[in-house]
């Protein structure tokens, strides 16, 4: 199965090598190894923005926005037409708070 010959090359002038940029970069310090995971976190009540803070400690702050069209993979974590929210800034995702009902949300306070 593994003798696969490539049948034809549809642009046989290949381009001029790239220059080698990346060889003396030293590896850049990476807080939590392994796959690309989507962190999502519970809304506070009443929370409107985002309170991830970044690598120096300051607060995202960013506008907490309902997110409707996401991913599968994001659905297989938190189930299909779910109420979700998407930090502007950091992306991070925020579920609604368990504690308060859907639709009960006002903005008298
Ligand atoms: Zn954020």
């Amino acid at each position: 199965m593994a003798e696969e010959t490539a049948p034809q090359d549809p642009t046989p002038a290949a381009p001029p090598k790239a220059a080698p940029a990346a060889a003396a970069a030293p590896p850049a310090p990476v807080e939590d190894a392994g796959p690309k995971e989507v962190k999502i976190k519970v809304r506070k009540p009443k929370q409107r923005s985002c309170d991830e803070k970044d690598a120096k400690g300051k607060l995202c702050a960013g506008h907490l926005k309902r997110w409707y069209d996401y991913p599968k993979d994001v659905e297989a974590k938190i189930g299909k037409d779910a109420e979700i929210y998407r930090c502007e800034f950091c992306k991070t995702l925020y579920k609604p708070d368990p504690k308060q009902l859907p639709h009960s949300y006002t903005l008298r306070y």
